[in-house]
């Protein structure tokens, strides 16, 4: 199929997922005139258990897609990240600007991914809600898919899993290896009690491997999550890890008080999903279902809404949906490579509190350096451009 006949016959196109991946998908084909369905299994947009920082690689993207006004309206900006050492040594750092003022967002997750649905809805996509898909099947001769749900049935020429980092589809059709990690975060929002002023995001790296995110989503409250290792569930409940972790810094001290049971806390793991697949026989992975290491460095937003961006991009480009698909994979794996590395890397460093006193002395050199790594965690350089900033600042 030419890139005409894909354009004068638009493609019916079913995709599973209404997160960030899904919706942004189902909005750019929707504009481009085909025909699309999103099969969402929630009841409606929920907040999801997520640091809500968005990097500033990922506003620049919408800002390139013309969105960022509307999808980003009334989210505060984080100018760069606090980081802070097992031994409560405090580098604050902020984002390094290369073409501008960089900056990221501090979002709530229901109104952005609400606001995603609103616009693929607007341009014509239909989104059906609580609707579970539990089979799919590729007709090899008519080269369409039909896609199973609780509730009915549909056919597509061209399917988009974008279900998440335990994708239903990607271990249905065995795509998908939902890596065995002990790892699980512990998410809450909490009161705080001073401002530093600056609208900065924290990473404090804690003794035992773990790692505890701050965003400040607005002026009173912070999300707050700490990964840690599953086994520590064994023997304390949920708000005592965090009061621990509130206890053993004084930085954590002077911004919250204890929590008490009270407090909502929510509790996700199977943090790592990998893929292999991406993308073939009218089938794309996007977003977490194409691959998850760990939120550590808070780009799975990012991702999401590149991987959409990147797949529409190979369609609008290509002579035909074979042509695409092969050109989204290529694409998407050399993305992943250096940013996989990166992620096993930052995991196998924080498991290590030696060796992340040795990079806390390094960064300590200069601010310089500090503003070109989190440069790194924010997408604003790639590893390697970053690295070699850091070594010559
Ligand atoms: C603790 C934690 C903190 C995080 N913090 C950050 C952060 O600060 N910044 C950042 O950028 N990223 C963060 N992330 C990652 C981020 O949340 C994800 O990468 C992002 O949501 C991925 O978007 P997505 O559209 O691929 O998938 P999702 O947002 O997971 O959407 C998938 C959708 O598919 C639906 N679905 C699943 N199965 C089915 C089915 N069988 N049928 C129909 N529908 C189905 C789900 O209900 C869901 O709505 C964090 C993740 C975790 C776990």
């Amino acid at each position: 199929m030419s890139v005409e006949n894909l354009k004068n016959n638009p493609l019916n196109i079913v995709i599973v997922g209404a997160g960030p991946a899904g919706s942004l998908a189902a909005y750019l084909l929707a504009l481009r005139g085909h025909k699309v369905q999103v099969l969402e299994r929630k009841k409606s947009i929920e907040r999801k258990v997520c640091g809500e920082y968005l990097c500033p690689k990922g506003v620049d993207l919408l800002e390139e897609l013309n969105l960022l006004n509307h999808l980003g309206a009334g989210f505060s900006p984080l100018h760069g990240m606090v980081l802070v050492s097992p031994e409560n040594e405090v580098i604050p750092s902020y984002f390094p600007h290369v073409h501008k003022k960089e900056k990221g967002l501090s979002l709530n997750r229901e109104i952005f991914d609400q606001r995603l649905v609103d616009l693929a809805t607007m341009k014509g996509a239909d989104i059906l809600f609580e609707r579970i898909v539990t089979s799919v099947v590729f007709d090899q001769e008519k080269r369409q898919w039909a896609v199973h749900t609780d509730k009915e049935s549909f056919e597509c020429d061209l399917l988009i899993a974008a279900d998440g980092r335990q994708s239903k589809i990607g271990h249905l059709l065995k795509h998908s290896r939902e890596a065995i990690t002990d790892r699980v975060a512990l998410h809450c929002y909490l009161p705080r009690k001073t401002h530093h002023g600056l609208r900065l995001g924290e990473m404090h790296i804690l003794e035992n491997g773990s790692y505890c995110g701050l965003d400040p989503i607005d002026d009173d409250h912070v999300n707050f999550s700490i990964v840690c290792n599953a086994s520590l569930l064994k023997n304390h409940r949920p708000e005592e890890i965090i009061n621990q972790t509130i206890a053993g810094s004084k930085r954590l001290q002077e911004m919250f008080d204890f929590i008490t049971r009270k407090t909502e806390i929510r509790i996700v793991s199977s943090l790592k999903n990998s893929n292999s697949f991406i993308a073939g026989d009218h089938l794309a992975y996007l977003g977490d279902a194409a691959g998850f290491i760990d939120p550590l460095t808070g780009e799975g937003i990012y991702n999401a809404l590149l991987s959409a961006s990147l797949l529409i991009e190979s369609i609008d480009k290509n002579h035909g949906l074979d042509l695409a698909l092969a050109e989204y994979k290529r694409k998407k794996k050399i993305l992943s490579l250096q940013k996989n590395m990166l992620n096993h890397f930052f995991q196998f460093l924080i498991r290590r509190p030696l060796l992340v006193g040795l990079v806390v002395k390094f960064l300590n050199k200069s601010p310089e350096r500090a503003n070109h790594f989190i440069g790194i965690i924010g997408n604003i350089h790639t590893p390697i451009q970053g690295i070699i900033k850091m070594l010559r600042a």
